[in-house]
């Protein structure tokens, strides 16, 4: 096991009616900038909620934050947190806006002369405003990590930030809200949290025996609950099990003293950033040739999760861990999720070249748990993925 320090100060607040707690969690007295997204909250009575329990604070609002939140967008709430001298944050709704709020946390006390360059010249953030979220939507972990994710549509880039300065102050996550997502936001939050503990699980060399553990569990789990969700996203039980799911698979727990990919993740974010596909079916369409590409490497790993999640028994190592990435494919298409690029366009001829080019020019070019996927590898394994 490597050496790890665990540190992870966001207070997690779990279960139905806590929205009325933000009162006691917000420092009396801020001026509070509520951001959200595109309208989710005001249908599905979050809004109304949240607006109540913040009565005393003096509040403003920014909506219009976008699934994978624009750059341009970002700047105009910037604007609005600088000219009305907000101090709090409070971000309600998915990992979109919840990044979105990350970066603005970041780039409201940035001193620099362009806050793209957190993204660009990827600088860690270690102290940004204060924020709170009330998480809406399942899926990134968002809620209990310290990174986000922002895009830039006018250069079609798409790229990751952090620092022990981005941890949520606290975050609400209510499952009752689970209720009112639709189907292709609950495969999404399904298959993106699956994907998170299988770029932490699936590395080598491991002898992290409780990690691995401890990965297996939310996946089994999560292969649990996806049909039911899926069918009843109302059933309060099966959804709380689903949330607390997505917040375990990316709060940091699982990654401890093991080597992480985040491979996939990163060659992933070049096709949302070219085509605007949905982050989790990038990752399906990514994942099963990256591993396949990886094969001898991963394959013993490969072939532990065959046996203890899938049940598969029988056979040689190589053959159990290639029926484990059929397996893998087959779920993601099990939640209606395809797994090739040309199922999302017609344009792919060139994408990859165009990707692995882009990763080189971010400084993107020693992915991978042993920094062995370059852009060459990363265009090979697109390539397998048209
Ligand atoms: P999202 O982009 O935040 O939201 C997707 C859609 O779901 C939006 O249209 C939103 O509508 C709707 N929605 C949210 N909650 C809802 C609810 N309760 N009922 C009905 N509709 C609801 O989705 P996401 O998957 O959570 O976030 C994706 C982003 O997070 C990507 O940019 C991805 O790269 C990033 N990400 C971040 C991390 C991390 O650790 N920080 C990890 C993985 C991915 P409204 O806009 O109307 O609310
Ligand atoms: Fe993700």
């Amino acid at each position: 096991m490597k050496n790890f320090e665990l540190y992870n100060p966001t207070n997690l607040i779990f279960g139905k009616g806590q929205i009325t707690k933000i009162s006691t969690l917000i420092p009396a007295g801020s001026k509070v900038l509520v951001i959200y997204g595109g309208g989710s909250i005001k249908s599905n009575g979050v809004y109304d909620q949240t607006i109540a329990a913040l009565k005393g604070f003096e509040v403003i609002e920014f909506a219009g934050i976008e699934a994978n939140p624009q750059y341009s967008t970002l700047l105009k709430a910037l604007e609005v947190i600088q000219s009305e001298k907000i101090d709090f944050l409070l971000a309600v709704g998915g990992g979109s806006v919840i990044d979105g709020t990350k970066f603005l946390s970041s780039a409201a006390m940035y001193e620099g002369d362009s806050p793209w360059d957190i993204l660009a010249n990827r600088i860690r953030t270690v102290k940004g405003m204060p924020f709170g979220t009330i998480l809406t939507l399942p899926a990134t972990g968002s809620e209990m990590n310290s990174g986000a994710v922002v895009s830039r549509a006018e250069t079609n880039e798409k790229l990751a930030m952090g620092g022990p300065g981005l941890f949520p102050q606290f975050s609400i996550c209510d499952p009752s809200v689970v209720a009112s997502i639709p189907e292709r936001q609950l495969a999404n939050g399904v298959a993106d949290a699956y994907t998170h503990v299988l770029e932490q699980y699936m590395t080598y060399p491991t002898e992290a025996h409780l990690q691995d553990r401890f990965s297996e569990s939310i996946m089994q789990t999560l292969i649990e609950v996806a049909p039911r969700i899926m069918k009843d996203p109302s059933n309060y039980e099966v959804a709380a099990n689903f949330m607390w799911c997505c917040t375990l698979a990316l709060n940091g727990l699982i990654q401890k003293g093991v080597p992480t990919d985040w491979s996939v993740h990163m060659i992933a974010h070049e096709i949302t950033a070219h085509y605007g596909v949905d982050h989790a079916r990038t990752l399906a369409i990514v994942l099963p040739n990256a591993y396949h590409h990886q094969f001898d490497k991963k394959k013993e790993k490969l072939a532990q999760y065959a046996e203890r999640i899938w049940g598969i028994s029988t056979g040689t190592v190589e053959e159990k861990a290639k029926a484990a990435i059929k397996k893998t494919e087959t779920f993601y298409q099990s939640l209606g999720i395809k797994t090739r690029l040309r199922d999302y366009t017609d344009d792919y001829q060139g994408f990859a070249a165009k990707a692995a080019q882009s990763l080189q020019d971010h400084g993107l070019s020693k992915l991978g748990e042993h920094g062995d996927i370059t852009p060459q590898v990363a265009e090979k394994i697109l390539e397998m993925s048209y």
